[in-house]
């Protein structure tokens, strides 16, 4: 099997090991850890089409994180993907209004971040192990809303690591934020930042980038690492689930093998996609790569028009996962479109830090030819998701009906009829607010009323994610500035 090794996006360091890269999350000069390299799919699609789940991660991931051992990486898989997930499928796919929705969200958090979130704790402590790494490991996240819970969920009393998550204080569901603040788990601790996602994330790279931090954690035995899907820890095990799909559309009969399927993802910090983009780079026909955004559409200006530019007003919207307007992982994207050159993109996220724009050239933006951007505003959004309820009686999440929107909006204007993939992100009972008043419903009601509320509507139970919640002590309270953050840390850590 070919090894695979990760180098970073903006300089030409030495490249390192998969187990390496995760443990350092962000390689030392800022950037990223890419793949040198995209290994081929090495067993059939129709052979994949045979495996479960389990079987299919193991197959995908043992291509991108080679330095594993088969047993630690089976193991690894056996212990992310199973009765944690109220589905047995793991990934059920559902077909409706022509086309096929993967539903992520059957983990214990109900949103897609417990995909790779499940098994991130096992691939980091391996790693660890691996590195003989003796230090404690200090996961510290930024996040829009749902990563923050998966990543605790995932971590909490995880033996030599902590955990820290920042969020936007007013930017999140009242369910997220409910989740995120009954977190239980000595090792977890959960910070509201007066300010947006952008600044959590912002201050968070800071923070990691803070060589002097850095030292004198080293010295008291603590070392930083990433849950963000800025990790390659988060991205690899995203690949599984785009092939996965693929697999069961081959088994229902519903494509051929080789024929290529379209990938519909609604898309906040560009994570999500990418790992589709790595999919058809290990040979996953794909015909088009569809980038759904909400009103913050940086990334549908910038796939229309080859200027990234962040430099405008941020809007919360009913999918607040997406309220990004710095995506971490275009930056990939970047690299690979520039023909792998770290020059090019440094001096790119350079225009991007200094003056929160960049313009890609002409020949970069030919790479670009694998995308389609598209964009739901707020009415279209809870269009999406009256008509999917009134047609077919299925609700989804607003993230969700982003995508469903930008792929009707897609289809009508190109006839595309490949059959089409859209990556179903949420569970609707995460937003049940923006859910319900979308259906015309009453939604000024107590969160956990609510939920039953949508439940007889939907004709669906209620999670147990959500059930927990009614009678979860908050364990919580902690609110401070962008500026606070470092302190927090130190805090926590009883520096
Ligand atoms: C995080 C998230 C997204 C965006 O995914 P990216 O990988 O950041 O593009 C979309 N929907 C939901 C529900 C999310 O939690």
């Amino acid at each position: 099997m070919k090894e695979i090794l990760y180098k970073s996006t903006r300089s030409d360091s030495l490249p390192v090991p998969a187990s390496k890269a995760i443990l350092m999350g962000l390689a030392k000069d800022g950037g990223l850890f890419v793949p040198t390299d995209f290994p081929s799919l090495d067993k059939s699609l129709s052979d994949l089409a045979g495996m479960d789940y389990r079987g299919v991660a193991y197959e995908v991931m043992k291509l991108m994180l080679t330095d594993f051992t088969e047993d630690e990486l089976k193991n690894c898989i056996k212990n992310a993907y199973g009765d944690n997930f109220d589905d047995k499928e793991i990934v059920p796919v559902r077909k409706a209004d022509g086309a096929y929705f993967l539903e992520l969200f059957h983990g214990p958090t109900i949103a897609f971040k417990d995909m790779a979130l499940q098994i991130l704790p096992h691939l980091l402590t391996t790693s660890a192990r691996k590195n003989a790494e003796q230090k404690e490991i200090v996961i510290l996240t930024a996040t829009s809303g749902d990563t923050g819970k998966a990543a605790m969920a995932g971590f909490a009393d995880v033996a030599g690591t902590r955990i820290m998550v920042f969020y936007p204080k007013d930017g999140v569901s009242s369910i997220q934020e409910r989740q995120m603040v009954t977190q239980k788990g000595d090792n977890t601790c959960v910070v509201g930042i007066r300010g947006n996602f952008d600044d959590a994330q912002s201050e968070v790279k800071k923070i990691f980038g803070d060589t002097a931090l850095r030292e004198e954690m080293a010295e008291k035995g603590f070392a930083f690492s990433s849950a963000n899907s800025i990790n390659i820890g988060r991205l690899v095990p995203q690949i599984v689930y785009y092939v996965f799909a693929y697999t069961r559309l081959l088994k229902e009969g519903v494509i051929k093998e080789g024929d290529k399927i379209n990938i519909v993802v609604p898309t906040g910090n560009f994570g999500n996609i990418l790992a589709a983009y790595y999919g058809m780079k290990m040979g996953l026909p794909v015909g088009k790569l569809i980038c759904a955004s909400n009103s913050n559409k940086v990334l549908f200006d910038f796939f229309t028009t080859g200027t990234y530019d962040r430099n405008r007003e941020f809007i919360l919207t009913s999918s607040p996962s997406m309220d990004i307007l710095i995506s971490s992982n275009l930056e990939r994207l970047i690299y690979h479109i520039s023909g792998d050159s770290s020059e090019k993109t440094a001096a790119l996220m350079k225009d991007l830090g200094k003056k929160g724009v960049y313009c890609i050239t002409d020949e970069m933006k030919e790479g670009l030819s694998d995308f389609a951007g598209g964009y739901a505003t707020e009415e279209n959004t809870a269009e999406a998701i009256r008509k999917l309820y009134k047609e077919e009686g299925y609700v989804i999440d607003p993230h969700t009906a982003v995508a469903a929107f930008v792929y009707d909006d897609y289809r009508r204007q190109t006839g595309d009829k490949t059959p089409a993939v859209i990556a179903s992100t949420a569970s609707p009972f995460k937003f049940e607010n923006s859910v319900m008043r979308a259906l015309g419903e009453p939604a000024d009601l107590p969160d956990l009323e609510l939920a039953d509320r949508l439940s007889d509507k939907a004709g669906v139970p209620v999670p147990e994610a959500v059930n927990v919640l009614r009678t979860a002590e908050i364990r919580h309270n902690i609110v401070c500035d962008r500026q606070g953050m470092k302190a927090e840390v130190r805090k926590f850590l009883e520096m």
